[in-house]
């Protein structure tokens, strides 16, 4: 898993070197549950940063999902709760009893992520997939925002011919005529509705959503989000709120709406003060940041590395037990610095402040670039060999950034 060969291709050669047979299925399985006996929560986290990152990044790699079929996305009723203690003992057990879908199964009501328990609020953690695309939530102008960019990458796997169908599908007319990329332009304009943007998602890439996960500055990786449905600001805003302390910094390639989706769903501005801007968004300030002249301190970011006082009272607080401060700030990384045309939102960018010029804020690419590695196996297993087998190459390569 270390060096990203298959398990199989790995028993192809020792056969051959040592002249042998090998019941592959038998070892593959002896693997598989061997993985799901072994404790390793303990990896993800940093030796530097601790159990409560001041600063993390937040990104989603599509590419990694599993197999999903299109009736295993059904809406449920359920508050957005799930107790993520039993959702991973039961990947766990479903592991070592051999049958991959005896207690869980992909579905929007009983799907948790993973955060360390020392890490997380409660063992009740949030996943909200389910108001993704919901007509009558009240996060629609995020998701359109995001419908558009995603529908685009993911319009982009399918092939023309299943791009001309889904054309038909839309009512464009003379399909047979038109090229890949005419197919992707009409199909952008003609998809409004996001119910059908659900649709087409399963049919194009018949798997899940990809994986979002949260990674420090060193590139410990934090917590994992396997998604059911397209990415949204809301799986940034369920593992923060599922953190027993938010970090003070949070980076994303969608910082605005992290932020404004955060702060509307709390019903407080957890991202304080400017809405997790920099600086205020003042004329003045925009001017700054749009001819590269904005620079400020936040001496408290210092405080990163320090180990958190003893005897705190923080509890019922949003003071970070490391910096004592409330301040929560959305940035983007410098990949996504352009990622918005609003001019109040040049103000989100890590290179206007003095303390975050250091700072590695490409980890996120880091992990997506490792995981590529392995697709050509994690993308075929069954979702809960997939969750755990990308659970552990995370924990190995935790365990490596430590050393
Ligand atoms: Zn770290």
């Amino acid at each position: 898993m270390r060096e990203h060969v298959p398990i199989s291709k790995h028993l192809i050669i020792t056969e051959k070197l040592y002249n042998i047979n090998i019941d592959h299925q038998k070892v593959r399985k002896a693997l598989y549950k061997y993985l799901a006996l072994i404790s390793d929560d303990n990896n993800f986290r940093c030796y530097i940063c601790g159990y409560h990152p001041v600063i993390l990044t937040f990104d989603v790699t599509r590419k990694v999902a599993f197999k999903m079929g299109k009736d295993q996305c059904h809406e449920e009723q359920y508050d957005g709760k799930v107790n993520t203690k039993v959702f991973w003992d039961n990947v766990n057990k479903c592991v070592i009893e051999g049958n991959p879908e005896k207690y869980i199964k992909p579905s929007l009501h009983d799907w948790a992520p993973f955060i360390p328990e020392i890490s997380m609020k409660s063992d009740e953690v949030l996943n909200t997939e389910y108001l993704k695309g919901n007509d009558a939530n009240d996060e629609q102008e995020f998701l359109e925002c995001l419908t558009e960019e995603s529908l685009e990458k993911l319009l982009d796997l399918a092939d023309v011919q299943n791009l001309r169908s889904l054309c038909q599908e839309c009512g464009i007319e003379n399909t047979s005529q038109l090229s890949r990329n005419r197919c992707i332009e009409k199909l952008i304009n003609a998809l409004q509705n996001h119910t059908k943007v659900d649709n087409f998602f399963v049919k194009i890439w018949h798997s899940s959503g990809g994986l979002l996960t949260a990674s420090c500055p060193h590139g410990c990786v934090y917590c994992l989000k396997f998604l059911i449905r397209p990415e949204s600001p809301r799986d940034i805003g369920d593992l923060l709120l599922s953190l027993a302390h938010p970090p003070n910094i949070v980076i994303s390639d969608i910082p605005h709406m992290v932020a404004a989706h955060v702060n509307k769903r709390e019903g407080r501005n957890l991202f304080n003060p400017y809405c997790g801007r920099v600086v205020e968004a003042s004329d003045e300030n925009i001017r700054l940041a749009e001819a590269n002249a904005l620079m400020v301190s936040k001496e408290w970011i210092n405080l990163r590395d320090s180990k958190a006082k003893s005897g705190l009272n923080i509890h019922g607080t949003d003071i970070h037990p490391l910096t004592l401060v409330t301040q929560r700030l959305s940035l983007c990384d410098r990949f996504h610095e352009g990622n918005t045309k609003q001019k109040k939102e040049f103000l989100r960018k890590t290179g206007q402040i003095k303390e975050l010029l250091e700072i590695n804020t490409e980890t996120a690419e880091q992990v997506n670039s490792f995981l590529s590695k392995s697709l050509s196996f994690i993308d075929c297993m069954s979702p809960v060999h997939h969750l755990l087998v990308v659970k552990s190459m995370l924990s190995l390569r935790n365990m490596e950034i430590n050393s």
